[in-house]
Parts: C-alpha cells; structure tokens; sequence
C-alpha cells in the first residue's frame, strides 16, 4: 500500500521550497551587482563614451518579479495541495462510515435469512424477521439512492420539479410527513409563525431537507427530542427556524459541518452512525432553490437552531425561479399550477 504522508512532511516540503527559492534570490541579486560592476568596469575601459550613465535597473526587478511570483504560484499549489489533502482525509472517515452503515444492515439481513433457512421458525417469528428484514433493505435503499442523488445533483443531472406552493401549507406537509416517517410521537414537533406568502418549490427535494434536519435533531439529542419549527418572513425571505434541545454545536464548527463528507470528531458526542453527507446535500438543495442555510448554537448542549431562507415567490431573485420553473416545464411538459402568466 502507498504511505501516507503526514501534513507536516507537505509543510517541511513546503518551507525547503521557499528556503530554496530564496536562496536563489540571494544568488541572483548578488550575480546581478558583481556582474554589473564588472560589466560596468570592462565597459568603462575598453569605451567609456558608450557607458549608459544611469542605473538601468530592470532587468534587475525583472528578475526579482519573477521570482517572486514562481514563489507566490509555489504558495498557491501548496495551499491547493492543503485543501486536497483535508478532502482526501475527510473523504478516508467516509469510506469507513459508509462501509460500516452498508455492511450493518446487510450483515442482519444474511443473519435472518441464515436462521430462517437452518431453523424450523414459528410463523410469527418469521413475520418478525421479514419486517426487520424489509426495514434493513430500506435503509440500504435509502443511503444508496442518497449517494446517487448527490452525485446527480453534482453533476446538475437532477430533474427539476418547482411548483408555486402557499409556503405555510408546505411547510406544514413538510413536517407532518417526516414525523409519521419518524414515527415520532405527536408534539415532538410544534410549528408555529407563519409566511404568508408563496415560495416556487421542488416539494420532494424540500422533503429530503426536511427529513434530514428533523434526523439530526433525532440522533444528536441524548433524551427525548423536541423540535420547533417557527416560519415568519421578512420583506424578501421566508425564513423557517427549526430548533432542537440536542447536544449541541461548537462555535467553530458551525460552518463546517455544511461540508461534505465532515462530522465532528468530538468524544463527548454519543456514538451516532453517518456519512456526513446530510447537512452537504441540504445545502445544495437550499442553494438550488435560491436560499441559505445559516446552524447556530449556543454550545454544548444548548441544542442546534437551523434557519432557512427562500425567496419569496414573484418578489425576490425574480429571473433565477423563472429559469427553475422554465426548467420545469421543459423537462416535464407541464405548466406550472396556476402560475402560467409567471414564464
Ligand atoms: P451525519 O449526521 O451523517 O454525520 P450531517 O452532514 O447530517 O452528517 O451532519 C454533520 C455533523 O453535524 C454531524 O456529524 C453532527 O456532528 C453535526 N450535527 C448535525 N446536526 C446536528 C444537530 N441537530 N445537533 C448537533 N449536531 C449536529
């Protein structure tokens, strides 16, 4: 196997470059003034007349110019090769999240099947098994699917699908099908504010952001979560708050955890599965429709607040959702509920 080098071998990499480059510098100007004397001396002798009197001093800054800037372009690579090795490792702890969260489900499912197939079970026992069996398969189906779903929605290969929607009554769509999804028992989640206005939405794309912000509420709450979601709207925004009693984030990381691949290598945090594609692909879900996704928090277990914001339909980034919704009806035929006279 090829060894890994650790981010001290590329910094001292790095600084030996720089020393190098500078000691080339330190060479070239000491070259540049011996030569020049010794040009200027050979020339006053053999024809003082045609001796420039001034100091001609570009090609001396010439010279400089350049290296300075292979040096700053050597700077440039190296922080490339920064940001491509912080990839490459977050990209390491999500090959051995992703292994564990495959092999889990299919490990159980094998399991069931191999007692089922060696042992005489009883027929509510089997019907047991197939149910655990089913919800397994489900869970595979779900993060396989997701990988994809990203990878199409990288390479913008997603079909659009925006409607005009009365913002509140998505909303409160939204919620109710991930809490039947979730199965969580009624008044986890409270809605409260409202909109009042339209948003140009893709419902089912809403749906994974949703579900995934309402799943993390779940698995980074160490007791009972409760969740509120409040909507209210400014002259352009509608904004939805959604806020849990969970564990928490750390102020620093409150930016990061957007990024693909990142979770948060913290010991206090219970021992959650995830491949820290979640908060990744609802940010670009959000960014697709127009809006932003902002976390805050308060710290350890000051719970996590999410707010996002959507334009307002016919009111903000007017020529943006006419192209989605352009989109729209290119890649479905249809017209837009209601809103034909928008395009
Ligand atoms: P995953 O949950 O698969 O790790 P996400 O992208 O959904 O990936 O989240 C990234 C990280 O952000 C998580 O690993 C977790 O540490 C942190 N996080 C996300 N949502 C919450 C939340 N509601 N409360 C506390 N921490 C959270």
């Amino acid at each position: 196997m090829k060894k890994k080098h650790s981010i001290f071998y590329h910094i001292t990499i790095f600084v030996i470059t720089q020393l190098a480059w500078l000691l080339l510098l330190g060479i070239w100007i000491y070259w540049y003034v011996i030569n020049y004397i010794l040009l200027k001396n050979v020339g006053e002798k053999i024809s003082p007349q045609a001796i420039y009197e001034g100091t001609n001093i570009f090609p001396f800054v010439g010279g400089i110019v350049l290296l300075v800037a292979i040096s700053f372009s050597i700077s440039l690579i190296f922080r490339q090769l920064n940001v491509q090795l912080k990839l490459n490792n977050l990209y390491d702890n999500f090959i051995a999240n992703i292994t564990h969260e495959l092999k889990s489900p299919l490990s159980s499912i094998q399991l069931y099947l191999e007692t089922l197939q060696s042992r005489d079970v009883p027929a509510q026992k089997r019907n047991e098994f197939i149910e655990l069996m089913t919800k397994d398969a489900n869970r595979l189906q779900n993060l396989i699917n997701s990988i994809l779903e990203i990878s199409m929605l990288e390479q913008k290969k997603v079909s659009h699908n925006y409607q005009v929607y009365d913002a509140d009554n998505l909303i409160e769509k939204l919620v109710g099908e991930s809490a039947e999804q979730f199965n969580l028992p009624p008044g986890t989640i409270k809605v409260e504010g409202h909109a009042d206005c339209n948003c140009a939405a893709d419902k089912s794309a809403l749906k994974i952001v949703f579900d995934n912000l309402i799943d993390n509420s779940i698995k980074y709450t160490r007791d009972k979560a409760e969740i509120s979601i409040r909507t209210f709207r400014s002259a352009k925004n509608i904004l939805i708050e959604f806020k849990d009693n969970g564990i928490g984030i750390p102020a620093q990381e409150l930016k990061k955890i957007f990024n693909k691949f990142y979770r948060i290598d913290d010991k206090n945090i219970p021992s959650v599965k995830g491949t820290g594609l979640g908060l990744y692909w609802v940010r670009e879900i959000i960014k697709n429709h127009g809006g932003k996704i902002t976390a805050a928090s308060k710290g350890q277990n000051a719970g996590t607040a999410f707010k996002i914001e959507l334009p307002i339909y016919k009111v903000s980034k007017k020529r943006f959702i006419n192209r989605l919704i352009r989109q729209t009806i290119e890649s479905t035929g249809k017209s837009i509920k209601g809103e034909s006279d928008y395009v």
